[in-house]
């Protein structure tokens, strides 16, 4: 297949598009590169199957020829990022989200696009089930990511029931890896990168905020695993071992065999309280849940901070 992937120099993207390569598709990546790097997708360089165009998807998409499927995954993905970007993260998941799936109207492509465990905001119900609607703060300063890709899931149902478009929704709960931006505050970059160096790690807030992390090869597993089902109705992937930010920096400590020690920082506003994935659903309809453990996740992850 002919396949469009938006976000494709990004962390997510480009482990994403790698897999389709393998699969024997053609990809045709679109990154405008504000977060994404091309290093991420350096080693694709001369693959006849894959083809980049540095473009901002909140304009004018044009790709000439047939397309068999249309993955927006561009955006600012952490919390640091979508702060220091606001408009730019409120546009790409709302109007690139436009953009995108008329690309897919267009071509008469299916379409998938990555939601976030932030449209459940700091949830009311734990762990999280797709059924539930969410507790977000649309206008606290996470509300820029929350609400676009809440808006990105509104339209993607919109052109589902209104054009017959073949649409899915893939809800990312936290997932880590190589490829991650060392400066992208993100917890798993920033406590790997601070052990390394041997500086304190600075757990935000008192540390018992819990999250749940899924190494990036799963979440792709999950991901690629439901564009080739027929669900349209949202699908969590994550993985639900859940644990505290203290119990994380603990096992990140353990993983560098780093005699680093933590720091407590300021909690950021609307940080929520608890986050884990009812992967029920993915179980059922895709037979799909989590390989890799965090032990394992995190030594690949660790080597890759070393190398680079
Ligand atoms: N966090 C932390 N120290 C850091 C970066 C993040 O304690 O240096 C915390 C953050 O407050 C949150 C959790 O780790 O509770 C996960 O943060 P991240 O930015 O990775 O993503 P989020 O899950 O909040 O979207």
């Amino acid at each position: 297949m002919r396949i469009v992937v938006t976000g494709a120099a990004g962390f997510l993207g480009s482990h994403l598009t790698d897999r389709l390569l393998k699969e024997g598709h053609e990809v045709i990546g679109i990154d405008n590169l504000i977060t994404g790097s091309c290093n991420n997708i350096s080693h694709l360089a001369g693959n006849k199957k894959f083809k980049f165009i540095d473009h901002d998807v909140t304009d004018y998409i044009f790709i000439p020829g047939e397309v068999d499927w249309v993955l927006h995954f561009a955006s600012p993905a952490s919390p640091v990022d979508y702060l220091k970007l606001p408009i730019k993260t409120l546009k790409v998941g709302s109007l690139g989200a436009h953009k995108t799936l008329g690309l897919a109207k267009e071509k008469g492509a299916g379409y998938l696009i990555a939601s976030s465990s932030e449209v459940y905001g700091d949830p009311r119900q734990h762990p999280q089930k797709e059924s539930y609607w969410g507790h977000v703060n649309a206008v606290g300063p996470r509300g820029v990511y929350d609400e676009a890709k809440r808006f990105g899931e509104a339209l993607t149902m919109a052109y589902n029931r209104f054009h017959g478009l073949d649409t899915r929704i893939v809800r990312i709960f936290n997932t880590y890896g190589p490829r991650m931006r060392a400066g992208d505050g993100r917890v798993v970059p920033s406590f790997i990168c601070q052990a390394i160096e041997g500086k304190p790690l600075t757990v935000y807030g008192d540390g018992t905020q819990t999250r749940s992390f899924c190494y990036v090869d799963d979440t792709v597993e999950g991901i690629y695993r439901l564009m080739n089902s027929d669900y349209t109705g949202p699908v969590n992937i994550g993985n639900p071992v859940e644990m505290s930010i203290n119990s994380f920096a603990r096992k990140v400590l353990e993983v560098t065999s780093s005699d680093s020690n933590t720091v407590n920082r300021p909690l950021p506003k609307n940080d929520p309280a608890v986050r884990q994935p009812d992967i029920s659903l993915a179980r059922k309809i895709l037979d799909w849940e989590p390989l890799v453990s965090l032990h394992e996740g995190l030594k690949k992850t660790i080597d890759f901070f070393k190398q680079n």
